[in-house]
């Protein structure tokens, strides 16, 4: 069976087919948080979703380039440190920080790359394309010195969100403050300084300002994974106005097809209702950790329903997290205990991978984890009674075991093992309990990024630091 996704963009399922094909990495660009507050679970049910499809694709042979943005300059960021009274860097470093400590928790694979928004490599590459766009007509600059891309020149804006301009058009609602602008939709690609802004600015051709949101992601997608990409992923609420903005720009500068196939993940949600920061309905992931859960139950948690599903988070979803970790783990106990054995039992089981529907396919159907899922639980019971019945041998059993190990590949989800810890490492972790201690951040966070350089994730919790090994790295 081929390998397909729903693509946003045609609300179809497509078969997964590179533009060139040939031996290339596929180019992968999945919008990263916002990095004014710690993340809250639902955006990770939106980053496990993207791991799930990186593994899955790698599972099935190809090489993933992955970017993940960390957008550390817009309006939130810039109000959040101005009220910490602190610079924006040291305001956002901090949920930087706490970004990669859960994301290590949740076991999810590192991008090759994290660019950050305020790197002046990027701000440059912002200008250009603004300058492109203006030359060409479809961005202007208006009165209050910002400029706006012109959505009325680009025919396809509206084609992703499957949206029609005539009717954002004929509301004819225009409000105050953005009597600027040409038409309601044209959306800012460089914001005017103003002195709500403080010291957060760059120079540019329009004067003083900032990078608008929208063109932070054209820009840096561009930079590192060149004009053309093949997927581009985020939550449903990316489609509009984010990520059809993204088209618009992209394409608008380069002429070319920006993104090959689009995937959004549905929200988690909480009683019926997204889970956001501005509804106050969230949870972090130590706050999931604090109620005693593992970030391993979470992960199994956010990852076990099909992406384009509404996924309502509850206690009791955790709970029987809890409970089908415990099915796995006791299961390959008994594999391993059997194929250890010296057993001359005939083996009357299905030989592992001999099912004519696999796991694997099952995610070659656009990541059905669900029915992947059931096929493995479908197999547990199955392999469990076999052993009941005496009727497995070690053969069967490595058989199984080599099979998990395949599908733990996409999965990761087997209990931690004890691995210990180096003594660079630990040194480190020492030094950083004691910078800590003495309330040296700076300190802190140095250590911290030189324990990741190692491969080790540092993680605070109610009973001191704890070191667990990075998902992903050698
Ligand atoms: P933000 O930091 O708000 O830009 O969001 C980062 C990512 O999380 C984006 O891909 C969003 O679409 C996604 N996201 C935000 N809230 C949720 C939610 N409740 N469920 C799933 N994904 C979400
Ligand atoms: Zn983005």
């Amino acid at each position: 069976m081929a390998l397909r996704f729903f693509n946003t963009y045609s609300r179809e399922i497509e078969e997964f087919e590179l533009r060139n094909p040939g031996a290339r990495p596929i180019r992968m660009y999945t919008c990263g948080p916002t990095v004014y507050s710690r993340a809250h679970i639902g955006n990770f049910r939106a980053y496990v979703f993207e791991d799930l499809l990186q593994r899955h694709l790698e599972l099935r042979g190809y090489k993933v380039d992955r970017v993940m943005n960390i957008t550390d300059v817009e309006d939130k960021t810039i109000r959040g440190a101005r009220e910490a009274g602190v610079p924006l860097q040291k305001f956002t470093k901090q949920f930087k920080n706490a970004f990669f400590e859960d994301a290590g928790t949740l076991r999810i694979k590192r991008a090759d790359e994290y660019p950050a928004a305020t790197d002046q490599r990027y701000i440059d590459r912002m200008i250009e394309m603004i300058s492109a766009l203006i030359s060409k007509g479809l961005a202007y600059q208006a009165d209050d010195k910002s400029v706006y891309f012109r959505i009325n020149k680009f025919p396809d804006y509206g084609k992703l969100a499957h949206f029609d301009l005539t009717q954002l058009q004929s509301t004819g609602r225009v409000k105050h403050d953005e009597y600027d602008k040409e038409h309601i939709g044209d959306f800012a690609l460089w914001k005017a300084w103003d002195e709500a802004d403080g010291d957060v600015k760059w120079d540019s051709p329009w004067g003083p300002g900032r990078p608008g949101w929208h063109i932070e992601c054209s820009a840096m997608s561009m930079a590192l994974l060149g004009d053309q990409i093949d997927i581009h992923c985020g939550g449903v609420d990316n489609i509009f106005p984010h990520h059809e903005a993204e088209i618009a720009q992209s394409e608008g500068v380069t002429g070319k097809k920006f993104v090959q196939y689009w995937l959004h993940c549905a929200h988690l949600l909480v009683d019926g209702q997204k889970m956001a920061k501005s509804l106050g309905n969230f949870y972090t992931v130590p706050d999931v950790l604090t109620k005693g859960y593992t970030g391993r139950e979470l992960r199994y948690a956010l990852l076990r329903v099909h992406y384009r599903v509404p996924l309502n988070f509850t206690w009791e979803g955790m709970n029987e997290a809890r409970e089908s970790l415990a099915r796995i783990d006791e299961w390959l106990a008994r594999l391993r205990k059997c194929s250890a054995s010296v057993s001359l039992a005939g083996t009357k089981d299905r030989q592992a991978g001999s099912m004519p529907y696999t796991f694997e396919d099952a995610l070659d159907d656009d990541l059905n984890i669900s029915a992947a899922l059931g096929f493995l639980f479908e197999s547990i019971r199955e392999t469990n009674r076999a052993m009941d019945q005496n009727e497995m041998d070690a053969i069967s059993a490595n058989a199984w075991l080599d099979w998990w190990k395949r599908i733990n590949t996409v999965l990761d989800l087997e209990a931690e093992i004890d691995v210990t810890v180096p003594e660079e490492v630990a040194q480190l972790a020492q030094q950083r309990e004691n910078a800590r201690r003495e309330k040296n951040w700076k300190r802190s966070d140095e250590l911290r990024d030189q324990i990741s350089a190692l491969g080790w994730e540092v993680r605070d919790t109610k009973d001191g630091s704890k070191l667990t090994r990075r998902t992903g790295s050698a």
